[in-house]
């Protein structure tokens, strides 16, 4: 179990009633929360298989993590070193705060530009850490009102650098890097495929779709490929785990298997 399969049990032995979700008469396996029958743990790369410079730290808005449809849980079934925590506005967490505080870690936390404080650092275009640090990507996990708020009432984040990225920009550059991809069957675009929510916005991208991107501003471009192919996975299973018209990608987990095998 990953930090984030260890908070999913711990929130929901917090809960007295059974967090309702679309499809609550399905069942889900423990782990994905995918329905059984197209559960996806089997292909999921083993603990330790990815090799990854950079950490992540999600935050995690109340019943975010409840809700089958999170994909926050994508990047901790790929990063070793990811950490899941529930956010709160009042309670000091002692565990969040050491992960923080440790010496290793360069904290980022991944937001939109445009939000930024007067002043404060913003990386753009690629993730630069100090001599012998690596980098924490911290991810604000929730529905997007639920992320602004986390952005602006966590005071104890304001003082890291923050990492964004404009879509345009991002599909652009990755496109004329000659170690990123395969085009063919990348599927980076400008637009989120996540279809399973709405977003106010249409390039609003899910959690593992962030999260991908800034793993290629980093230079993992192997394991934001991954991370992106696996999502796609998650997306079209997760559909047809719901019986909603289903407009991920049939070829996803072929393109997964593929691409895992050839590169990791
Ligand atoms: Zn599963």
């Amino acid at each position: 179990m990953h930090a984030v399969h260890q908070l999913h049990h711990f929130r929901k032995s917090l809960s007295t009633t059974t967090y309702k979700a679309r499809g609550q008469r399905v069942i889900r396996c423990s782990l994905c929360q995918l329905s059984k029958q197209y559960c996806i743990c089997s292909i999921a790369p083993k603990a330790n298989e990815l090799k990854s410079n950079a950490g992540f730290l999600l935050l995690m808005y109340d019943t975010e993590v409840l809700k089958p449809s999170n994909t926050g849980k994508l990047i901790a079934d790929l990063i070793p070193d990811t950490y899941a925590f529930l956010w709160s506005r009042t309670t000091k967490n002692d565990e969040l705060q050491a992960v923080l505080d440790d010496e290793q870690w360069q904290p980022f936390v991944v937001f939109p530009q445009e939000y930024a404080q007067l002043g404060r650092r913003v990386e753009s275009k690629a993730v630069k850490c100090e001599l012998g640090k690596r980098p924490l990507f911290i991810m604000l996990d929730g529905s997007w009102r639920e992320a602004k708020k986390m952005f602006r009432k966590s005071p104890y984040l304001d003082k890291f650098p923050m990492v964004s990225f404009d879509p345009k920009v991002f599909t652009e550059s990755c496109l004329t890097q000659s170690n990123m991809v395969d085009a063919a069957y990348s599927p980076v675009g400008e637009n989120s495929r996540y279809t399973v929510r709405k977003t106010e916005l249409a390039h609003q991208f899910s959690t593992a779709e962030v999260g991908a991107r800034v793993l290629a501003m980093f230079g993992e471009h192997d394991n934001a490929h991954l991370l992106d192919l696996w999502f796609d996975v998650f997306n079209f299973q997760y559909q047809k785990s719901v019986c909603q018209r289903n407009k991920g990608n049939p070829e996803a987990i072929e393109n997964y298997q593929r691409f895992k095998k050839e590169k990791i």
